[in-house]
Order: C-alpha cells, then sequence, then structure tokens
C-alpha cells in the first residue's frame, strides 16, 4: 500500500470503519513507514483533544434579547408608513422586467446599428436596380409586344451584352432560320442535333463562317446556317450594338427534341 491511499484511509481506520482486510493492509503500512506512524499520533492527539473540550454554554439572557430585538423591529414596522400600490408594484415588477427590457432595448440598438450599416449597401443596390431597369426600357417605342421587333429596338434592348455578343436582326436570314429551328415544320427539322461554330461578324451585319467545331449529325443544319449567315444583315450593324466592326463568335446551336402532345 502507498503513503497515498493509506493516508486517505486513515480517518475511517481511527474510526474503526475499515473492513478486515484494509485494516490490517493500513497496518501492515504502518509498521514499515515512520511518516504515516506520525501522522496517525497526530490525529490521534487532535481526536483526544476535541473530546476533552468541554461543551460551550450559551449566555442566559440569549433567547431573552433575541426577542426583544424582534419585537423592537416590529413595533418599527408598524409604525413606519406604508409603501403606496405604485411603489409595492416597481418593488415586485422591478427584478422581473428588468433583464427582458434589458435585452429588448439591446436587440433595438442592434438593429438599428446594423440598419445604418447596411444602408449605404441598400442604396447602391436601389441605384443599380434603378440603372438596369433604364438600359432596358426601349427608347422611342412603346413596350408593346405584339409590335413587330425592330432591329434598333432588339439591339437597345441588348445594350448591356452587345459588346461581347452580336445582336441577331429580326428581320435576317439567321433569325428566320433559329425560328424554323424552334418551331419545325412537321416533316423537317425535328430530330434533335447540335453544333458549334466559329464565325466573322461584320460591321454591315453579315457575318461568314470561320470554322467548324463540331459537326451536326444532320449535314443540312449547317449548310442552311452557312447560307443565312452569307445573306446580308444577318445580324444588325455595328453601330447599333456599339461592337467592334469585325469580330468573332462562337455559335452553339442545340435543337432539342420537344414532342407537342394533347392532354
Ligand atoms: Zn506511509
Amino acid at each position: 500500500m502507498l503513503c497515498e491511499e493509506t493516508k486517505s484511509s486513515l480517518s475511517p481506520y481511527l474510526d474503526d470503519e475499515l473492513t478486515l482486510p484494509a485494516r490490517v493492509a493500513v497496518e501492515t503500512h504502518l509498521d514499515r513507514c515512520p511518516l504515516c506512524r506520525s501522522e496517525v499520533a497526530a490525529l490521534r492527539s487532535l481526536t483526544r483533544g476535541l473530546n476533552s473540550l468541554t461543551r460551550a454554554t450559551p449566555p442566559a439572557d440569549l433567547a431573552a434579547s433575541i426577542s426583544n430585538s424582534i419585537m423592537i423591529e416590529a413595533a418599527a414596522r408598524l409604525q413606519s408608513p406604508q409603501p403606496s400600490f405604485g411603489q409595492r408594484l416597481s418593488r415586485f415588477l422591478e427584478p422581473r422586467l428588468m433583464p427582458y427590457s434589458v435585452g429588448w432595448v439591446a436587440s433595438l440598438i442592434l438593429f438599428f446599428s446594423m440598419f445604418t450599416a447596411l444602408r449605404p449597401h441598400f442604396v447602391a443596390l436601389h441605384e443599380a436596380a434603378a440603372q438596369n431597369a433604364t438600359v432596358f426600357v426601349i427608347p422611342g417605342g412603346p413596350n408593346d409586344i405584339y409590335q413587330p421587333v425592330t432591329s434598333e429596338d432588339f439591339a437597345a434592348s441588348r445594350a448591356p451584352f452587345a459588346e461581347q455578343s452580336p445582336s441577331l436582326n429580326p428581320k435576317g436570314a439567321l433569325a428566320l432560320l433559329t425560328r424554323s429551328y424552334a418551331h419545325p415544320h412537321p416533316n423537317e427539322h425535328q430530330d434533335s442535333d447540335d453544333m458549334i461554330v466559329v464565325a466573322d461578324v461584320f460591321s454591315n451585319g453579315a457575318a461568314s463562317l470561320a470554322g467548324v467545331v463540331h459537326a451536326p449529325r444532320n449535314r443540312r443544319m449547317l449548310n442552311e446556317f452557312e447560307v443565312a449567315l452569307r445573306q446580308d444583315a444577318a445580324f444588325v450593324p455595328a453601330s447599333l450594338d456599339r461592337r467592334p466592326d469585325t469580330m468573332r463568335v462562337v455559335f452553339t446551336v442545340q435543337k432539342v427534341d420537344v414532342r407537342e402532345r394533347n392532354f
């Protein structure tokens, strides 16, 4: 047995509360260890000293003086004026409402500081939205969806993107061709197909095929596309788009077969 274990067992050992094996183990250790022996001796003398103390006796008039003090206090309470209903109510509510009101004020302050901090962002967003809205207003023309689209209107509506990608001429051959893909006649352009081609677009709106990246399965689709490109004004003139005079663009044409059904 180690000193630590022995020391923790000393108090029950002296009180004779240990089991027999534990008691034997403690005694075996005590036989060998002078430190723990001296600890036992100190504890024994302490216990003996405590036992020899006489029981303290309270002063004879203690009970009388306590009841006197209580009577004086009670008399003083009776003579002091009663607190008003409002005072009692506030005394009752204060500890209960204080935490809530502090939390409430804190969240109010937090809300206003966040709102103030974000206000410039809101203003910026609002201005950006207003600017976007003005970009898409077609100048000079009413936004009547039943009116045919003119090249000028269409180019104006695409103003934010036209510098990078030329606007199709709504009346050009290419637009007609893509429309025929979108609404195929019963016997043509009905199978799904796709192609990726590169074309040069010139300032007058005409364009020419520069290369084929991915040829369509149906070669006729490519031929029709090339013919449509060469016909003049496949795109709006460069001046309407504010795009460079000549630019190279990549077309991805995807035909997806969506069969109509009557429900
Ligand atoms: Zn020891």
